[in-house]
């Protein structure tokens, strides 16, 4: 899978891409991440982005030859299904099912705005779907493209040693994952419960699903009712 994510600010992601699972996948080609600067498209002499609003108002708006020309050449030289998205607060947020949709695709186009945002032309000619990652507002895309970029990459067969590692978490199950511990087995007085030392699996699954149950219900009570509907 091949992620295109256009910004003006490429050095934000140059750390996140090349770290971690993100930046292993990529070393055994299991995903590319390409970072294009929007300002290289630009026509202005001055190497412009942006531009005062119409109609007045504060800040600056990204402008549209650059933007849409950006996009266009992307696109051209990219094979497979694409699909190229806006992060933005405007947009639906993005949720598992989302990411499931998109790891579908053979190329992610994530355009990621910045300043007071971008002129709707951009969104009417070059865009597919606008994706916001919450309900809050950022001074930029590259972050929402980064968060939707992390996602979707662990849905990719082979970046995770396994399916069951995302197959069985925290909201893709449809529930909360249970609680987690590792070595030492007493920490400042809190011990590790009892059934998960023995060994006995049957009873270590019991245990986790009666946790995962009861902490669902506990801190997201809307995940349950939305299983009950499923059913
Ligand atoms: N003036 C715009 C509005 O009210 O809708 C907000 C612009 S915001 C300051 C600048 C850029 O950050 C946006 O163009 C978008 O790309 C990005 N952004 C901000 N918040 C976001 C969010 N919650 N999800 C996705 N992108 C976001």
């Amino acid at each position: 899978m091949n992620f295109e994510i256009l910004t003006l600010f490429p050095d934000m992601l140059a750390g996140f891409l090349n770290a971690s699972v993100i930046g292993r996948a990529t070393e055994k080609g299991l995903i590319s991440v390409r970072l294009t600067d929007i300002r290289d498209y630009t026509l202005d002499k001055h190497r412009k982005v942006d531009d005062t609003p119409y109609g007045g108002g504060y800040g600056m708006v990204m402008t549209c030859q650059p933007a849409l020309d950006c996009i266009r050449a992307v696109k051209a030289r990219l094979t497979g299904s694409v699909r190229t998205i806006y992060l933005s607060p405007q947009g639906k947020v993005f949720s598992h099912s989302k990411a499931v949709q998109l790891a579908g695709y053979d190329n992610l186009i994530l355009f990621c705005g910045h300043y007071e945002g971008v002129d709707e032309r951009i969104i009417e000619l070059g865009i597919d779907e606008e994706i916001s990652i919450g309900d809050y507002v950022l001074t930029g895309g590259e972050l929402p493209a980064a968060v939707v970029t992390d996602c979707v990459s662990r849905l990719i067969d082979g970046v995770l040693p396994d399916k069951q590692c995302y197959e069985e978490e925290s909201i893709a199950s449809g529930l909360l994952e249970y609680p987690q511990y590792t070595k030492p087995r007493i920490f400042e007085g809190l011990e590790v419960p009892e059934v998960l030392i023995g060994g006995h699996h049957a009873n270590i699954e019991k245990w986790r699903k009666a946790r995962s149950l009861e902490r669902t219900a506990t801190k997201r009570p809307d995940l349950l009712n939305l299983l009950n509907k499923d059913d």
